[in-house]
């Protein structure tokens, strides 16, 4: 098949022609790049053309694609059989590994982010015997209802769904506050604490591109909430593991956390952890309803453990290594072509924005120049370069990428982003 042929095939069989929004291109222009393989930090279309791939399968692939022992844990596991219904040996080790680096009490393993987040929730009301649920406009966690709202007019009024098909009965359940905005949030505990069984928010928001939070606001985070009687709920859906062994370090004092992504090697997965006596709240131990037919899956459960196994101390150090290169290399390129841009970098995640500033909340955020991003972006691609098809998602570097990858992408987006500018 062409690279045509998949996107006509596609068109028809799926809404947008694909089977998850952001994959269409549709906030870039053009023809989405269909993959058929991947090596290292190398993507290759359905034609072979090759690609430097910095999309990362928006946040697992850190150890790069295909990686070796990973794909011969899978292989193994799948030689000895994928669905028992039944507790096993590799769900066990993953879940020992995670609890040592994490200090996580207990686990539950889901198939996605979206069921980890969904299920902290769900945890959190039954605890508090509350129902109202707090997060930050533009932090994602997945596309459960309750967690696909914006803000209203105000700062203190409960929200409205961002889709159709969301009752405003669960809507407006979930409040939207600005983030980094330690004010916001004191005033909605003085009006409505008492009423709140959560504040959910990623520990590091990267779905809006990467926005750094400001030590102030994570105080008031650490501490407020608990001095209503309600739980934090830490997503670390892409921060967990990528910018050390464990969780970020930037909420320590989370009740719950929520773990996806790197943690299932490239397989669909999700975890939510947290004190013991919380997750001692979910069925059969306790009243809270929760399943899975494919729940630690165990060729899941062998991607994710190959995948810990490489991610040692020294490993992260020469992720921060080149994911720096990579930063100098932007900056550079973004001054020399005076362009009104900005680089924002955690480890290896990293955000171009189309705004001379970083962003600090989501308002700030959109304010980034979109024409530009996607001018840039298929600047990009002509010069075989993948990077995420949206100025609103983050970069990732893997352990695959070296110094030729990085040099190479730096100097494509030197000339990328004099094609982008106005001239
Ligand atoms: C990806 C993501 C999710 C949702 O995970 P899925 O596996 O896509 O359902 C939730 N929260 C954050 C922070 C994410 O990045």
């Amino acid at each position: 098949m062409t690279n045509q042929s998949i996107r006509e095939a596609a068109a028809g069989l799926f809404p947008g022609g694909v089977n998850s929004p952001v994959r269409s291109y549709r906030s870039v222009g053009g023809d989405p790049v269909p993959i058929a393989r991947g090596q290292g930090p190398f993507v290759f279309d359905a034609e072979e053309n090759r690609y430097i791939d910095f999309v990362g399968g928006f946040g697992p692939a850190i150890l790069g694609h295909a990686h070796p022992a990973v794909t011969a844990a899978i292989s193994l596991a799948a030689a000895e059989g994928l669905a028992f219904g039944a507790l096993g040996p590799r769900e066990v080790a993953l879940a020992e590994s995670i609890r040592e680096a994490t200090g996580l009490e207990r686990l539950r393993f889901l198939n996605s982010g979206t069921e980890a987040t969904m299920t902290a929730i769900r945890i959190a009301r039954a605890a508090t015997g509350r129902d109202l649920i707090v997060k930050f406009d533009g932090c994602y966690h997945g596309h459960s209802d309750g967690l696909l709202v914006k803000a209203g007019s105000g700062v203190a009024t409960l929200g409205m769904s961002d889709s159709a098909g969301v009752p405003q009965a669960v809507a407006g359940l979930t409040a939207v506050l600005p983030y980094n905005d330690p004010a916001a949030l004191m005033r909605w505990f003085d009006a409505r604490g008492a009423e709140t069984a959560a504040v959910i928010v990623e520990s590091i928001p990267a779905n809006v591109g990467i926005l750094a939070p400001d030590p102030e606001f994570l105080e008031t985070l650490q501490s407020l909430p608990r001095a209503h009687g309600a739980l934090l709920i830490a997503d670390e859906i892409i921060t967990g593991f990528r910018l050390r062994r464990g969780l970020s370090g930037v909420l320590p004092a989370a009740d719950l956390v929520t773990l996806g992504k790197i943690i299932g090697g490239g397989l669909p997965v999700g975890a939510v952890g947290g004190r013991a006596d919380l997750l001692g709240l979910l069925a059969p131990e306790g009243p809270v309803y929760q399943a899975g037919t494919f729940s630690a899956n165990p060729a899941v459960m062998a991607a994710g453990l190959a995948t810990l196994e490489a991610l040692t101390p020294a490993a992260y150090q020469r992720l921060d290594q080149v994911a720096r290169h990579l930063e100098n290399g932007l900056q550079a390129a973004v001054k020399r072509a005076g362009a009104p841009a900005s680089v924002v970098r955690f480890g290896s995640m990293l955000s171009l924005f189309f705004r001379p500033a970083p962003p600090r909340d989501y308002a700030e955020a959109r304010e980034a120049d979109t024409a530009a991003f996607a001018r840039f972006h298929r600047a990009m691609r002509q010069r075989g370069i993948l990077i995420p098809p949206s100025q609103f998602e983050t970069w990732f570097v893997s352990l695959a990428h070296n110094e030729p990858e990085i040099d190479a992408a730096v100097r494509a987006a030197a000339e990328a982003l004099r094609e982008a500018l106005p001239a």
